[in-house]
């Protein structure tokens, strides 16, 4: 009874205390009413719950490419699966192609006029030349034929059924559409559309979110069917394709999935070297040659040639067609399977395209099988384009060629890198299917952390991400920073990059290497990917999943990394220094002052800048019996005093100046040149957020000490670093040097 009264007490006044208190902000508190909470269909843990579902939808899709008009025109077939709980009285279709259309460009504005503006900015501002786009939909039509009612609105479209789609039942249904594609260069942001090259008076169509798609319908977000505003990307359904492409006799057609009428369309030579390139495990074979190409490249041809393909549980199907491709070939082994990689790339891409592009894409299908799970379909293809990247399921697109046959390193760097990343993008999110349109750090984060994995393991001559490498954003700003836990069409342009790729990835770094430990890291990263193949995951998903597999409490660390714009900045403001008096000390004189008799100073000297004074001494004293209360048992007051004697007592006092919680590394250097790292974990600060003080003994003398001399967490300003101090060299002086 005592004993609780006593606890009622002491919480009580915590309490009181508490809501003044100046060194506690929550950032130890759970995060469990900033996310989703656990349901049945998912559970407290991360993982998919007892209820789970999602829906399904299958496609049958004959398309033709007029290259003349440069006009898409296909018929599909749906089949959707409703395996949620609910009755569905219409069905949700994403039509991205409407975005194209110039009533919709408000949703991109994001140029200001300037001074002095290209042609080119303008078109992207205005766009006062015109041009068609979107889509005509010619019909929709139910299984026996008759059509139903539909609605658009910009980029989606509402189909009404005739009856409510019951739980676990399906509907088929077909829908006939047409649209111009569009030239690339006209947008900024042109995931897709076709590239002229006026030398040869050819194109490369890159074909992308091109026919009527199934919005989501999950248990979180019900139908997601917010607009398509060209950042936020996509959330679909998985299932299974049967695709038809008709295009001109000499195209060749790059696309997801496999190959169906391989006999009928590919030349015997081709065919040949398909079978050669399937047991090339060291080096691309050359499928068309550039020779080939560039014959090809004359004939235009105005017959036409049918290519089938089947893929099975992709959740997308994107294709590239032109008479100019050049295409290797290389088998990759798996541990699951034999895949192929290929590249698709027009003589511009030549040299480096040969060169690089299927060993870029081979290196990501390793390094990603083996940290995640193993690539599960029998393609990979890279194709090149003239800028930026776009990933599909088993296809990208990938920019960057070299200019008069030259390319400088970092321009490799980039290209290689896009191409491993958008590879990557096969796991997260065509694979680990979140919602791009909602969380597009979910899969750029992700992903950009597995690329800079698989950069940093197969091409160590390039640089790749470390957190250090956060310190100019997250040093920038604040009126302008927003949390990564920003929707993908709210970010803005200041923060994307940083907040979708970049800060997601030195987080995940930082886990691994300064919080976790990679064995405790990889085995949860690897779990959270296994248990969301192939479905729809939410942040609260993630956030659980790595707590779950790891035992480690991270809330911390998403509170902080995730939800604020807080920095790193640990200030080490001072450093006491103690040696162990060896007089024997009177009982009655403790805590009073004494001489030194090592510096020959007061005992309560003022705070020092280095360690010239000398350390200061310290009484130790016999613990007299009443402390030790009932208990019989007494420390050995001999070995204590042998184990202290002559050694050196640091207590550093640390301040958190940047708000973000971490650990703190800390490393000694002695005075004979030797250095030793203590590593605190961040729990150190969860009784006090704002500053601590930490003991140590050590044998050796002390020199001097610094704060993560290594730059491991992106410590904004190592001036405070260090004891004593020194003067850091700035990132410019770095660089002037
Ligand atoms: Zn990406």
């Amino acid at each position: 009874m005592r004993v609780l009264t006593l606890v009622v007490l002491i919480s009580s006044i915590s309490w009181m205390s508490f809501a003044q208190d100046k060194t506690w902000r929550g950032k130890f508190e759970p995060i469990d009413r900033m996310i989703d909470p656990p349901s049945t269909y998912r559970t407290a843990s991360g993982a998919p719950g007892a209820d789970y579902w999602q829906q399904r939808a299958d496609y049958k899709i004959k398309a033709s490419l007029d290259e003349k008009t440069r006009v898409l025109s296909g018929e599909e077939t749906i089949t959707y699966y409703n395996n949620s709980p609910d009755e569905l009285p219409y069905l949700w279709l994403q039509l991205e192609q409407n975005v194209n259309r110039k009533e919709n460009e408000g949703f991109g504005g994001i140029f200001s006029v300037k001074d002095s503006m290209t042609s080119q900015r303008m078109q992207y501002l205005l766009r006062p030349i015109e041009f068609e786009a979107g889509y005509t939909i010619s019909y929709i039509k139910d299984a026996s034929g008759k059509t139903l009612k539909s609605l658009v609105n910009n980029t989606m479209m509402k189909v009404m059924l005739p009856e409510p789609l019951q739980p676990n039942t399906s509907v088929t249904f077909s829908i006939g559409w047409s649209y111009p594609v569009t030239d690339r260069s006209n947008f900024l942001l042109s995931r897709e559309g076709y590239e002229y090259f006026p030398e040869d008076d050819n194109c490369v169509f890159l074909i992308a979110h091109w026919f009527p798609r199934m919005a989501v319908y999950n248990d979180t977000e019900g139908w997601q069917n917010q607009q398509f505003q060209k950042l936020g990307e996509f959330a679909l359904e998985f299932g299974n394709y049967d695709v038809e492409i008709t295009v001109p006799a000499d195209h060749l057609v790059a696309a997801t999935g496999e190959l169906q009428n391989d006999k009928d369309i590919l030349s015997s030579d081709q065919k040949k070297r398909m079978t050669k390139a399937r047991k090339s495990f060291d080096e691309p074979i050359m499928i068309v040659t550039p020779e080939e190409a560039a014959a090809n490249e004359k004939t235009k041809s105005t017959d036409t040639k049918t290519w089938k393909f089947h893929a099975e549980n992709v959740r997308d199907f994107a294709f590239a067609s032109s008479r100019k491709f050049i295409w290797d070939a290389q088998a990759v082994k798996l541990p699951n399977r034999i895949t192929m990689a290929m590249s698709f790339y027009p003589k511009e891409g030549l040299p480096v395209w040969s060169e690089e592009s299927t060993q870029a894409v081979v290196h990501a299908l390793e390094v990603y099988s083996e940290a995640t799970f193993n690539y599960p379909y029998p393609v990979a293809i890279s194709v090149n384009t003239s800028n930026i990247g776009m990933e599909f399921p088993m296809i990208s697109f990938n920019g960057g060629r070299p200019i008069d046959g030259e390319m400088s390193h970092n321009a490799k760097e980039g290209m290689i890198r896009t191409i491993v990343h958008e590879v990557g993008h096969n796991w997260f999110p065509m694979i680990v299917s979140s919602d791009e349109r909602k969380w597009m750090w979910m899969d750029e984060g992700l992903n950009t952390y597995l690329d800079q994995k698989t950069m940093a393991e197969r091409y160590p001559q390039f640089h790749s991400l470390t957190p250090k490498d956060m310190i100019p954003y997250m040093d920038g700003d604040q009126n302008v920073m927003r949390p990564i836990m920003v929707t993908s069409d709210v970010e803005s342009l200041y923060s994307i990059g940083a907040n979708f790729y970049d800060k997601p990835t030195a987080g995940f770094q930082i886990l691994r290497e300064s919080v976790m430990g990679p064995e405790l890291f990889d085995a949860a990263f690897k779990e959270y990917a296994t248990r969301w193949m192939y479905k729809h995951p939410n942040p609260a998903d993630l956030f659980r999943t790595l707590e779950d597999a790891s035992a480690v409490d991270l809330d911390w660390f998403w509170r902080g990394w995730y939800f604020t714009t807080d920095k790193v900045d640990i200030n080490l403001t001072e450093v006491k220094w103690f040696q162990m008096s060896e007089e024997e000390v009177v009982i009655e004189n403790k805590g009073k002052k004494v001489k030194s008799k090592i510096s020959g100073k007061d005992e309560k000297a003022e705070m020092t800048k280095d360690f010239s004074a000398g350390p200061q001494p310290f009484n130790m004293i016999n613990t007299p019996d009443k402390s030790y209360g009932g208990f019989l048992s007494r420390i050995d007051e001999t070995a204590m005093r042998d184990q202290v004697s002559g050694k050196n007592i640091y207590e550093l006092t640390l301040k958190n100046e940047g708000g973000l919680i971490m650990p703190v590394i800390i490393e000694w250097t002695y005075t004979d040149g030797s250095t030793e790292i203590d590593r605190l974990p961040a729990e150190v600060w969860r009784l006090n957020e704002v500053q601590i003080k930490k003991t140590f003994l050590k044998e050796k003398e002390v020199a001097s000490i610094t704060i993560d001399p290594q730059q491991e967490l992106p410590d904004v300003n190592m001036e405070n670093n260090s004891f004593p101090r020194i003067e850091v060299k700035s990132e410019f002086d770095a660089f002037k040097e």
